[in-house]
């Protein structure tokens, strides 16, 4: 009998998982389950596409046919919403039951709900999916950059992380005043970045046009006129064209809720629990990716970048099929903000000015 291979969530992690899965066992029934319509494309990319560096072709990784070529069968538009391990069973929404032999989890995260916003209806954005960066793309058709509008155009930003950053910057390069507001007194609430690095990512908005208030918060937004009005925690009001939210994200982990009482199960908000193998504590099951976490020294990591979920997908891939791949590396990734760099290692984040800078480096 080939051996059935089930993987839930068809990002990067799930197809990489996939595919290395259809290198090494030519004979099994591979199934990549996604909540997303879509097939692969580059959340990485999702930034420059809405500021219309790139085009969509730029951005999508694979087609129904790539599938279809490698023998996978893709299953778009479903979501898995109930798990027994102990059964090797997988609940779909649309009500199907999956048997697997060989279980993928690299379901990923998903946005923080940000509940104050909610009132804002079509003035609140997000970035996260194609989706999310096509709802942006076509706001602003109706804000061409350097167009003709006789009033400021202002955009606030809330957050402070990564996909915050990309946000202020997608608003600056259409030409938004933008108004961003972090929480704490230091950007990553100051955990993962020191005093002189943040003192230069101040500076870098600063000479690019981005007004940052700390240690203040958005307390109301409604929607008012064509735009919104934002009230904060220490009471400033302010009136923007939109508000855009990127406070993190939380891991997708609720199918998976019905067997995370049990201690052993590995399972937390946080993410899945693996070893180096990336196998789970649940019979025949891997995770991979945003969603799963490691355990050094005592202490969970979980990581949410491309390049980790794309290793973390091959070596899973690996081992469902019989491998014994261990990962090894650490976290470490950059980005590019307003001409620095933004490196991120092992949980430390340094800034790089634009070479020439005066900003220091
Ligand atoms: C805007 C943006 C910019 C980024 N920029 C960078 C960057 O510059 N560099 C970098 O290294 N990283 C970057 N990242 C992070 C990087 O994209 C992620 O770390 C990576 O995509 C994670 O891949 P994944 O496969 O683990 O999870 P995901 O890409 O989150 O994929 C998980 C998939 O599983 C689906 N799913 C969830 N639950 C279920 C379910 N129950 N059933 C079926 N399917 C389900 C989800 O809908 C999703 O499609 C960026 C992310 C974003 C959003």
């Amino acid at each position: 009998m080939p051996k059935r291979y089930c993987i839930i969530g068809g990002g990067v992690a799930g197809t990489t998982a996939a595919e290395t899965i259809r290198a090494r066992d030519p004979e099994g029934e591979v199934l990549l389950v996604s909540a997303e319509s879509h097939p692969l494309y580059s959340r990485v990319a999702l930034p420059a596409y809405v500021m219309g560096e790139l085009g969509r072709e730029n951005v999508m990784m694979r087609t129904l046919r790539d599938y279809a070529a490698r023998g996978i069968r893709f299953l778009s538009s479903e979501r898995a919403v109930t798990a027994d391990p102990e059964n090797h069973r997988i609940g779909l929404a649309s009500g199907a039951a999956l048997d697997y032999d060989a279980l993928l989890v690299a379901s990923g995260g998903r946005l923080r709900e940000w509940r104050t916003g909610a009132q804002a209806d079509g003035r609140m954005f997000r970035l996260q999916t194609l989706d999310d960066a096509e709802r942006l793309r076509e706001f602003f058709k109706n804000y061409p950059a350097g167009g003709s509008a006789d009033r400021t155009r202002r955009a606030v930003v809330i957050g402070g992380g990564l996909i915050a950053l990309e946000l202020a910057e997608i608003f600056r390069a259409k030409k938004f005043d933008v108004t961003f507001f972090v929480r704490g007194a230091r950007f990553w609430d100051g955990k993962w970045i020191d005093p002189e690095d943040h003192g230069r990512l101040v500076a870098i908005w600063g000479k690019n046009g981005i007004e940052a208030i700390f240690g203040d918060t958005v307390a109301e937004c409604v929607a008012r006129g064509d735009g919104v009005m934002i009230r904060t925690k220490n009471g400033r009001e302010i009136a923007a064209d939109c508000v855009a939210a990127g406070i993190g994200i939380e891991r997708n982990t609720d199918f998976l809720s019905g067997i995370s009482g049990s201690p052993a199960s590995g399972i937390f908000s946080e993410g899945i629990i693996v070893n180096e193998h990336l196998k789970t504590a649940m019979p025949d099951v891997w995770a991979a990716g945003d969603v799963a976490q490691c355990v050094e020294n005592g202490v969970r990591r979980g990581s949410a970048n491309w390049s980790t979920a794309v290793l973390q997908g091959r070596i899973a891939g690996a081992n469902m099929t019989g491998g014994e791949e261990a990962l090894r590396v650490g976290t470490r990734y950059s980005i590019g903000h307003f001409g620095a760099v933004l490196k991120l290692e092992d949980d430390r984040a340094r800034i790089e000015p634009p070479k020439g800078s005066p900003l220091g480096g």
